[in-house]
């Protein structure tokens, strides 16, 4: 789950992390007041989407010479007309795709004398099996880009487990960043705040890009993106509060509902799978035969014929869907089960679109017979290959 900049602030500074001053604004009208509270000389106005490069983006609305999702402004009034500009438009960045997400609340903070930008991140990092930082002095930027062209400027500090983020590990962390004198104080307490909030909060990726040092050399969270584990917010009541259903695909947000695997993809054809491993290999399969996967989806082991039935359902919704595949190998999961709630998620909500299935194994005679005695218009096939094939097919017309 992802959360808002402001919100990933509140929970550092929870954990003692110096962050700018700053207040939420979702109503121009009550924009005055709200900035009013704030000292000023310098106010930043933060579009708060759950994507970055908001700095760079551009409000579809109002062309490419205004000024991007993160405004720096020099007078209330000015910080007050970029919220009225601001609130309601859609932002376009590196991040957010060609669509763009619509701006529903921003952030207004104090602005910072920044000095340098720095980069630091904490993640999972599978290859040692460890919790690691990612730290660069190259930070205010795309760290993808520092990665490609100057990659030794990238330094990962991975951290033992069993001791936590030790001064050790916290003394090279800010070598790496070069901090000195009041600064490398700050930042070495500051860094093992930040791995106790990675952990004690079940985060999957903390990123502050940029950390900064200011002109008087002192640290501080200038943004902060932070990502937590969906299978351990059962833990987080606070943290499942941030959730913001605006920011998220309501189809996703459906499927959690039904408790299934599901991820919304941008191309043409649904897939309604068994497994995981059968899933990407359905993917796979119809990108080698030239068309893209608008979703994947893991109906799972035990899935029943209600369960079926709304994935169904939600494969439909997407308009981008011109045909769909059913690819399924019946193991726990029966075929008739399947074919089932096919026909059930058919008569409820129709069927627009080309339909090819192919089913294997337990109960395959049955779930044939009840798709064939259907008035369905089903395409049927014989393995992955010749499904993939025929989907492919029906959709290209
Ligand atoms: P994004 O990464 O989405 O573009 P950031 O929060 O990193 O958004 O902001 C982009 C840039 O705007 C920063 O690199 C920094 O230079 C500037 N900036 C952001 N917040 C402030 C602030 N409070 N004071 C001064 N400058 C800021
Ligand atoms: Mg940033």
């Amino acid at each position: 789950m992802n959360i808002h900049e402001h919100q990933a602030k509140e929970v550092l500074k929870g954990f003692g992390a110096p962050v700018a001053e700053g207040v939420v604004v979702t109503d121009p009208d009550k924009a005055e007041a709200a900035i009013g509270a704030l000292p000023g000389p310098v106010w930043v106005v933060k579009s708060q989407i759950h994507a970055g490069g908001r700095g760079k983006g551009r409000f579809k609305e109002l062309g490419d010479d205004a000024k991007g999702g993160v405004r720096v402004s020099f007078s209330a009034e000015e910080a007050l007309s970029n919220v009225r500009e601001m609130l309601g438009k859609t932002l376009v960045t590196k991040q957010t795709g060609p669509a763009g997400k619509q701006v529903n609340r921003l952030y207004v903070e104090a602005g910072a004398d920044i000095d340098r930008e720095l980069y630091l991140s904490i993640l999972v990092d599978r290859e040692t099996g460890r919790t690691s930082f990612v730290a660069s002095t190259e930070g205010g930027m795309d760290i993808e880009t520092v990665a490609e062209e100057t990659p030794d400027r990238i330094h990962t500090i991975a951290v033992a487990p069993s001791a936590g983020c030790t001064p050790t590990d916290a003394e090279k962390i800010a070598d790496a960043l070069r901090l000195t004198d009041g600064a490398r104080a700050q930042g070495i307490e500051l860094f093992q705040a930040l791995y106790e909030a990675f952990v004690s909060k079940d985060m999957s990726l903390l990123e502050i890009n940029p950390l900064i040092v200011t002109k008087s050399n002192d640290v501080q969270v200038l943004d902060a993106k932070v990502s937590f584990d969906g299978n351990a917010l059962f833990r987080h009541p606070d943290i499942v509060e941030y959730r913001d259903e605006t920011e998220e695909d309501a189809k996703e947000i459906e499927a959690s509902k039904h408790d299934l695997a599901y991820i919304a993809l941008d191309g043409e054809i649904g897939c309604m799978v068994n497994g995981a491993g059968l899933a990407m290999a359905t993917m796979d399969i119809i990108k080698l035969y030239g068309a893209e996967p608008a979703n994947f989806l893991d109906v799972g082991g035990g899935a029943t014929k209600e369960k079926v039935t709304e994935a169904f359902k939600i494969i439909t919704s997407d308009p981008n869907v011109k045909g769909i595949l059913v690819n399924i190998f019946g193991g726990i999961m029966r075929c008739d089960v399947i074919a089932e709630g096919v026909i059930a998620a058919v008569k409820e909500v129709g069927l627009q679109v080309p339909l090819v299935v192919r089913l294997e194994g337990t109960k395959v005679k049955e779930g044939k017979a009840i798709i064939n005695e259907s008035d369905l218009n089903v395409i049927a096939a014989d393995d992955l290959d010749d499904a993939a094939q025929k989907i492919v097919n029906a959709v290209r017309g």
